[in-house]
């Protein structure tokens, strides 16, 4: 046998061994606890980064651990599989998406199963597969019966010349078509909504339940959800019929309203317009008709509005006031139109400034005058003043008083309203799951029946990136039967948001392979809720509220019995590279790839310029990535593994740094050295009574096996655990007991301990002490409590205050004691030579002084 540390020859075996003895598979039901360890699933880009290593490594070590714990583990793996990136490949190279995607996942399960990870293959799922996504479309059927499936008209993003619809991310910056070039213009489409506002009081008031959530993820939900209470009221518009309504926070201003403003595109917009203002208001229309909802509403942009030159009266006090339009006002955002009070917003105070239109104070702070001029907006609480009878009211106790008057005038009503909008889900692209229904001019809008389920997805069809949707230019596959009278009909041609497929795979991982139903409910609700969910924090959002909201539905359908999909969530850090920066250059050109520099004199082989260092997030435009290949190439996986998780806590990000790889590369060769020059037939069996050298080993052994459960539990502290793993690799190199028993416990805690870590190296080392059974099937070491009570301690001995070396005592010995063991050491017999002791002074468990006289 080799004696050297190759891990080359070892991880392919072990590999090897764990898929044909079939280790990984996911156990039957049983008695044992189960605990549900789940990666958030690739896109399968074709290539595996660093990013993805960090973390399915974290998953898979939880996953190791609970097994050696006693629990039962569902630990799988599959693909985010439909979505753009295999369309554009099918338009820039002729590769069919499905070949494309198909051929891209076998190449990354290859390099996934190098990195030693403990996964049930078995349950691999692929959202594009139609074994998949023949559920996914039975669930949307699901949406459609419980009356939260809907359609209306959205706006999408039209490529004029391209004839197409493109993606957010298609349009660049300037508002540009990324193929055409074209200016990228607004238009109205009839698509399909999910409901999610009706779960958005639900889906809020459940993040308190989430006590494994990251705080800051629970806070950005509560964002996005965005409740806000307050009041609708509704302003007469002078000379019509019609009434504006508007929703606002803060009822106790509307004495405060100098102006209302509507969005541009609000049907009272024309009506409203006066003759002489209609030149200039159909300009302003045009001009950001264009502009996407993120550039309308931007913090730091001006606000653009314009006077329509028709006026509104405030209900409350009977004042007319200008009706405006404004680019920052949302029509599909509450009731599209907003109560203007400069004087308590700060937003309102600058556009009124700007606009000239007036300010009028109606709440003062203590002490505050009425009728001064204001320099900024008072948005704090106050008194109320210029609002006849309720003035002098606190404005918090206003708010109440205002919005009930409001009720009883007829006028208004208390209103509780959510930034949260209904999910748009339909895309007008090829590569999604088919959306299950059929148009019929007598029957409407039919769904397609379970029993004709999947509606796969044509093969033969020709992408071009022009042209209206692609399944739209099939007739073949449009042209179907109405499921219900017969008669001639077509097919949907959108597909599904691909946030729909994973907004429930990992509920298809408890029954993968079923082909009768979704998934057995028995198991499902067996193994969900997940225990633990790793993931980046790029989906703190939205695919973590989609999975909330399809887990309520679900559940409200009867098809679970559990509301809350995910337990406790980790969000890994991103993994940074030492990046090279020319600080003259810009835009993308100032990246220079770390290949192509020269370390040891980091200057632009352009230009000759020095480069600045920095670590930023590994990416393809920087050139600051490592292959995960050539690492595992140079030192192996179980180094890979090792140092990721050393480097920095799980939730923060890490800086690649090849000094520390080596570090625990040498770490692993030492435990490798240690276990492999381990003689067993040496052991002698220890007396009853353990020596100072055995007791202190036996101390080290199970302070290690304590530090690590419980850097292991709760927040998984990896990096702790692993310098845990090294103290107690020290403290066996420099036991003084190689052939006691206690020696022979210290190397198997230690493999024992090592092996959710590193877990090639650990197996044949396990081996190697001569068992036969994978040490990822024994049982994770208990602390034995009695081993880590501390029997001697050392007692500095001083004299004159100065330490002049130090004596083992037993523990707990008293004051007096203390003294008699320091006075008869031979420190205190070689300083003190007779002369006389005036004092001594005992710290109880620290030290003892001597005072001499001179
Ligand atoms: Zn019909």
């Amino acid at each position: 046998m080799e004696s050297r540390y190759n891990a080359a020859e070892i991880e392919p075996k072990w590999q090897q061994q764990w898929q044909e003895s079939g280790i990984d598979k996911t156990p039957e039901r049983n008695n044992q606890p189960k605990f549900y360890a789940l990666s958030m699933f690739p896109y399968p880009s074709g290539n595996l980064h660093m990013g993805h290593v960090r973390n399915y490594v974290i998953t898979d070590v939880i996953a190791r651990l609970k097994r050696m714990q006693g629990y039962r583990v569902l630990h799988p793996m599959g693909w985010d599989a439909f979505g753009l990136p295999a369309e554009n490949a099918a338009i820039d190279r002729g590769v069919p998406p499905a070949k494309w995607t198909y051929q891209n996942i076998a190449q990354m399960r290859e390099q996934l199963k190098q990195l030693g990870l403990s996964l049930d293959w078995e349950r691999e799922v692929a959202t594009c597969s139609p074994d998949y996504y023949k559920w996914t479309q039975w669930l949307f059927l699901q949406f459609l019966d419980a009356g939260l499936a809907y359609q209306k008209e959205a706006a999408v993003n039209w490529d004029p010349i391209d004839q197409t619809v493109l993606a957010n991310e298609q349009v660049d910056s300037e508002g540009r078509s990324w193929r055409s070039g074209a200016i990228v213009e607004r238009k109205l489409l009839k698509q399909w909504f999910f409901k999610i506002t009706d779960y958005a009081e639900k889906l809020l008031e459940d993040l308190d339940q989430l006590e494994g959530w990251p705080e800051r993820v629970k806070t950005m939900q509560a964002n996005w959800i965005g409740k806000s209470v307050g009041a609708y009221l509704e302003f007469p518009v002078v000379g019509f019929d019609e009434k504006i309504a508007v929703f606002t926070t803060r009822p106790d201003t509307v004495y405060g309203v100098t102006y209302v403003v509507l969005a541009p595109e609000h049907p009272l917009t024309p009506k409203v317009t006066t003759p002489e203002r209609q030149e200039a208001v159909s300009a302003f229309i045009e001009e950001i008709q264009g502009e996407s909802e993120i550039e309308r509403t931007a913090e730091d942009k001006p606000k653009r509005g314009i006077l329509t030159g028709g006026k509104a009266i405030n209900p409350f006090n009977g004042e007319e006031v200008p009706i405006l339009i404004a680019d920052y006002v949302l029509y599909e955002y509450g009731t599209g139109a907003v109560m203007g009070v400069p004087a308590h917003d700060t937003r309102d105070f600058k556009f009124a400034t700007e606009k000239g239109l007036p300010i009028k104070t109606v709440i003062i702070p203590p002490d505050g005058d009425a009728n001064a001029p204001l320099s900024e907006a008072y948005t704090e609480p106050g008194t109320i003043v210029n609002s006849e009878q309720f003035d002098g009211t606190l404005s918090v106790e206003g708010k109440t008083k205002i919005i009930e008057y409001a009720e009883q005038q007829g006028y208004g009503k208390a209103r509780v309203q959510y930034r949260l909008r209904d999910w748009l889900i339909s895309r007008q692209r090829y590569w999604g799951c088919p959306i299950p229904v059929i148009y019929c001019d007598d029957c409407g809008t039919v769904p397609v029946p379970d029993t004709d389920l999947p509606v796969e997805l044509p093969e033969s069809v020709e992408l071009s990136g022009r042209g209206g949707s692609p399944l739209a230019q099939l007739d073949s596959w449009i042209n179907v039967d109405c499921p219900c009278c017969g008669k001639a009909a077509k097919r949907e041609t959108d597909t599904m948001d691909t946030f729909i497929d994973s907004s429930w795979y990992y509920l298809r991982y408890s029954d993968a392979n079923n082909s009768e139903i979704v998934f057995d409910r028995d198991k499902v609700n067996d193994w969900m809720p997940v225990d633990q969910y790793v993931g980046g924090i790029e989906h703190a959002i939205l695919h973590l509220l989609y999975s909330r909201f399809f887990t309520k539905v679900l559940r409200d359908r009867g098809l679970l019995n559990f509301d809350e999909p995910f337990k406790r969530l980790l969000t890994q850090g991103m993994v940074q590279g030492l990046t090279y920066m020319n600080p003259n250059k810009s835009g993308k050109d100032k990246w220079v790839p770390s290949s192509i520099v020269d370390p040891s004199n980091p200057v632009d082989p352009d230009t000759g310029e020095a480069l600045e260092l920095l670590y930023a997030t590994m990416s393809k435009s920087k050139g600051n990535g490592v292959a995960p290949e050539d690492v595992i190439t140079q030192y192996g996986v179980d180094t890979a593994r090792m140092f990721v998780l050393f480097k920095a806590p799980p939730e923060k990000d890490l800086e690649w740094d090849e000094a520390d790889v080596e570090g625990q590369f040498r770490f692993l060769n030492r435990v490798w050295t240690m276990v492999t020059s381990f003689d067993r037939a040496k052991i002698t069996k220890s007396s009853q009574e353990l020596s100072k050298a055995e007791k202190d080993l036996r101390r080290a052994i199970h302070t290690a096996i304590k530090e690590i459960t419980e850097d292991l539990t709760g927040d998984y502290q990896f990096n702790t655990a692993v310098s845990e793993l090294m103290k107690l690799s020290n403290a066996l190199k420099d036991a003084k007991c190689e052939t006691s028993s206690v020696y022979q416990e210290g190397i198997e805690t230690c493999l024992l301990l090592l092996a959710p870590f590193a877990p090639h190296i650990a197996e044949e080392l396990w081996h190697r002490l001569g068992n036969t059974e994978s040490v990822h099937k024994q049982q994770w070491r208990e602390v034995d409590e009695s081993a880590l009570v501390v029997d001697e301690i050392t007692l500095v001995v001083q004299i004159m205050g100065k330490t002049r070396g130090t004596i083992q005592v037993p523990a707990g010995s008293d004051k007096a004691a203390l003294e008699k063991y320091a006075t008869e050491s031979d420190i205190a017999q070689k300083y003190i030579q007779g002369k006389e002791i005036k004092k001594v002074i005992v710290v109880p468990n620290k030290l003892v002084n001597f005072v001499v006289a001179k």
